[in-house]
């Protein structure tokens, strides 16, 4: 039996663990240099002004609710198809997600269903850049100012992704259209520490929140003190959390955005390769890109036109491919339906997707045969499916 293909997973370089090893070393394991040198090169990364690194991705999306300010009775409208955090923030926050129905083309946020989904209470958007396809940001930012509502972008499938408005070029993270930007640092994402995450911003009122919001609302900057009893105070200003990275994680992620660019373009050959590999197979829906809003991969989702996703799952991974499922649509979770009473039917464009949508294996790691081994099972399982 031939090894098994999982459908993501990180890549660690020896210059990696050796970073890691050197601030074990040092005196700083946490609350040390290696934070602040991590997200000054995010921020310079993706070309915006303020980096705060956090413990996870969902901790950055938990912050950038509270900073963003949402609470009880506010509405937050959000996408049914990501992972569940994107929705839990708002929850967590203490307001109410609305799901926006998704476009059938790009599997994101569908920007007039937003549009169709504001209420006077509706406070922000949470927008997630599907499989690293940036949604539509302009027309996103546009609604969002217009009703002055705070926009976030949950990117954390889409690190190096870019995408254009008005002929200009941008990058994900750069919040040139949004208040701030989240992104994941798991494994599977495209550069890891771990666990670990960032939020971006342009925003420095945001910024500082965040600073405090990630350290127990505590803060020791003598400019943001009422009072200052000596060099020992700090004031909890806030009701925060113990949300930091460590600095050998810091460390790791700084190595490994060393080796971003690279990665991306090893994603984008990938889905070069399994586009050309699929385009006459009719059975086959590929995933869309376009020069206007320019993918990193972090996934590579096919649906399937008429044969059983189920049984394509099944026989892909009795064949070692690791397929998987992104993803379940958030309405339908057990949590949701018993707290916002959603139901089947609430959003047709993404309970479509759902039933038709399969992850291929994509990783920068995976050798040139690995592709060929992938493709070959695919259309080896069509085939048998269609018999
Ligand atoms: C991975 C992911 C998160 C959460 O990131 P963690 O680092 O795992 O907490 C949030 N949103 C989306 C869309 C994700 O894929």
């Amino acid at each position: 039996m031939s090894q098994f293909i999982p459908y993501g997973r990180q890549w660690i370089s020896e210059e990696d663990i050796n970073a890691v090893v050197e601030v074990l070393k040092s005196d700083w394991l946490t609350q040390g240099p290696a934070i602040a040198a991590f997200e000054e090169r995010v921020a310079a990364y993706c070309g915006a002004r303020f980096a705060v690194a956090v413990a996870n991705g969902t901790a950055a999306l938990h912050l950038a609710a509270l900073a963003a300010g949402f609470g009880n009775g506010d509405e937050v409208i959000t996408s049914p198809i990501t992972f569940v955090a994107s929705s839990n923030c708002i929850l967590h926050a203490g307001a109410k997600p609305i799901f926006a129905d998704i476009d059938p083309l790009t599997y994101c946020i569908d920007a007039k269903k937003v549009a169709a989904s504001l209420s006077p209470r509706t406070k922000g958007i949470v927008a997630v850049h599907f499989a690293g396809l940036p949604a539509g940001l302009a027309e996103l930012s546009k609604l969002a100012s217009q009703r002055q509502l705070i926009l976030i972008e949950d990117a954390a499938h889409a690190l190096g992704a870019t995408y254009q408005v008005d002929n200009k070029t941008y990058r994900v993270g750069s919040c040139a259209h949004s208040d701030m930007t989240t992104l994941s640092f798991h494994p599977v994402k495209h550069i890891t520490t771990g666990e670990g995450g960032v939020i971006t911003t342009n925003n420095e009122t945001l910024y500082r929140r965040l600073l405090m919001l990630r350290t127990h609302g505590i803060t020791r900057d003598p400019e943001q003190l009422s009072r200052n009893e000596g060099p020992w105070f700090y004031e909890m200003q806030d009701l925060g959390f113990n949300y930091r990275l460590t600095d050998f994680q810091a460390a790791l992620g700084s190595k490994q955005l060393e080796r971003l660019d690279a990665f991306v373009e090893r994603r984008r050959e990938i889905a070069s390769a399994y586009d050309k590999a699929f385009e006459q197979e009719t059975e086959i829906i590929l995933p869309h890109d376009s020069a206007d809003a320019r993918s990193s991969y972090h996934l590579y989702v096919v649906q399937l036109r008429s044969i059983s996703r189920g049984k394509a799952f099944e026989s892909l991974r009795s064949r070692g491919i690791g397929v998987n499922v992104h993803y379940i649509p958030v309405h339908l979770q057990p949590y949701y339906i018993r707290t916002l009473g959603h139901k089947e039917g609430d959003f047709p464009v993404a309970e479509s997707y759902y039933g038709r949508a399969i992850s291929l294996p994509m990783f920068p790691a995976m050798k040139d045969q690995d592709i060929q081994t992938v493709v070959r099972h695919v259309l080896e399982t069509l085939q048998e499916l269609k018999n």
